[in-house]
């Protein structure tokens, strides 16, 4: 017996051999987003016995508030370099005018579209849904609602939630959760923070027509990515508008006749519509009654968990943001499932957290999988790097300046190829074939003996040859 089939008798034996008759649930998990979904459905197929709580709503925050209307919002506001771009391909076009409400509708849409296909997906795996907040009462009893259930297994995916600094006149700001529901379109929006989400929403603020100055306390955004990417990535969003402050932070915000009043830590101010914030996000586990039960945290509040996703107490795991990992969906998802078969089909699984390829959709996007230059020379000392910069073939036609960048990092002894980033149109789906090539550990002679697609972006990737020796 093999492969999925072979899996799930498996687990039958198994849960049948640990007569988990005694609970109501064999599996009690917390917070239905990407993580907790796919954990419930994947245990239940293995033959558990599962109820998923979610105080919210069913989808998590990538679907309901993060990733998925973010995506949606970028394709929104790449429409006004689309109209300027076309018209030197012969396009007469008319003065475009963007519509917020239709945008936020429809968005809304689609956002109740996936809503349902969650509950369908937990309908379909008898995943018994409470939709209620939940908490742990003893390392075997949950409390949702006015309910209270015992479960062999409970699993922690309540995610994250926006971090607000204590800065005087914060509660007129916004985070990422209320830019998707704002009623009326900022003119003039004030972004603090150098991170994904603050970048992304530059971009969308930006390309809708709004006036934006991103604030960044530090020298350079986008920390923790290469230094080529930073560089790179601050340079065209600059390029295309954003009025990129760096050293510069908020010291207080006032509501004024005309808007809001930010007062920065040098003492000047700037008038603006809303001030966003995107200053980071922390692990979603207060108010759980986790300390209760002997679940240890860190100081900012994730659960520690080990490779198999096990937290201080032997049968409460925990997946995705609330741990504190890597912070993405498709990481919560592999957590997830690698829980599901360790616990339920008794096969233990840990999932790497290394070469996890991800994407910024700022304008242009990033796609990065692997090490930086900087991680690189840290572990392994010598490396050398291969980059291109170039103007991508549409702007040759275009009015428009933007420049695309291709990063190759490689190990000399082995040849290996360490870490791969792009800065360019399509960047983020480029990444993911890139993605499997690390995962198998290609070396640059394999890239090499790739052939390129051509005209593309992506075959820098495979036509590098060329050194680079600069900084
Ligand atoms: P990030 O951790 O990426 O960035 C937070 C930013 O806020 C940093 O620039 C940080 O500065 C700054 N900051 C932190 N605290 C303060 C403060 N008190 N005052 C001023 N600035 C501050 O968080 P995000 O909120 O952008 O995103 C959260 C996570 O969500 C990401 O880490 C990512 O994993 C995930 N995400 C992924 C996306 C994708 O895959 N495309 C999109 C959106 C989010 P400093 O650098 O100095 O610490």
């Amino acid at each position: 017996m093999s492969g999925w089939s072979g899996q799930v008798n498996r687990a039958r034996e198994f849960l049948f051999e640990d007569s988990l008759l005694t609970y109501d649930y064999d599996l009690f998990v917390i917070g239905a987003g990407s993580g907790g979904v796919r954990a419930s459905r994947i245990s239940s197929s293995f033959g558990a016995k599962v109820a998923i709580a979610e105080e919210y709503r069913v989808g998590g925050t990538c679907v309901i508030r993060g990733c998925v209307p973010k995506k949606l919002f970028v394709y929104a506001s790449h429409f006004s370099d689309d109209f300027e771009d076309a018209k030197n391909f012969g396009w007469t076009v008319p003065k475009a005018k963007h519509d917020w409400k239709t945008l936020i509708r429809n968005k809304d849409t689609e956002i109740d579209r996936l809503n349902g296909i969650y509950y369908t997906i937990l309908e379909n795996n008898n995943v018994e849904l409470f939709e209620a907040r939940a908490e742990i009462l003893d390392k075997n009893t949950v409390k949702v609602g006015d309910k209270t259930f015992t479960a062999k297994y409970i699993l922690i995916a309540t995610g994250g939630i926006p971090i607000m600094p204590d800065v005087p006149g914060i509660e007129h700001a916004i985070s990422s959760n209320e830019a998707f529901y704002l009623e009326e379109m900022p003119k003039r929006v004030v972004i603090v923070g150098g991170g994904y989400i603050a970048v992304e929403f530059a971009g969308i603020f930006n390309g809708l027509g709004a006036d934006v100055i991103q604030l960044y306390r530090g020298e350079q955004i986008l920390r923790g990515f290469d230094h080529h990417v930073q560089a790179m990535v601050a340079q065209e969003i600059t390029k295309k508008g954003v009025d990129l402050r760096v050293r510069s932070n908020p010291a207080k915000i006032e509501k004024t006749a005309n808007g809001l009043l930010v007062t920065l830590e040098d003492g000047s101010t700037i008038e603006t519509d809303a001030v966003m914030y995107a200053t980071g996000r922390r692990p979603n586990t207060e108010g759980m009654g986790l300390e209760k039960v002997g679940v240890e945290l860190k100081a900012n509040g994730a659960v520690i968990v080990d490779e198999l996703s096990k937290t201080s107490v032997d049968n409460i795991y925990a997946v995705g943001d609330v741990t504190d990992r890597i912070a993405l969906t498709p990481v919560a998802i592999h957590e997830g499932m690698a829980f599901a078969e360790t616990v339920f089909a008794n096969k233990p699984r840990a999932f790497k957290h290394s070469d996890v390829p991800s994407a910024v959709f700022s304008q242009p996007p990033v796609g990065s999988v692997g090490l930086t230059e900087a991680e690189a020379r840290a572990e392994y000392g010598d490396v050398d790097i291969y980059k291109s910069e170039f103007r991508p073939m549409k702007q040759t036609l275009t009015l428009g300046s933007e420049r695309a960048m291709v990063k190759l990092i490689v190990e000399p002894t082995s040849d290996r190829v360490l870490g791969v980033h792009i800065v360019g149109a399509d960047a983020g789906e480029i990444i993911q074939g890139i993605g499997i090539a690390l995962k198998c550990g290609a070396t640059k002679e394999q890239f090499d003996a790739t052939v390129g697609v051509h005209p593309t972006l992506a075959e820098e990737i495979v036509t590098m040859r060329e050194k680079y020796t600069g900084e």
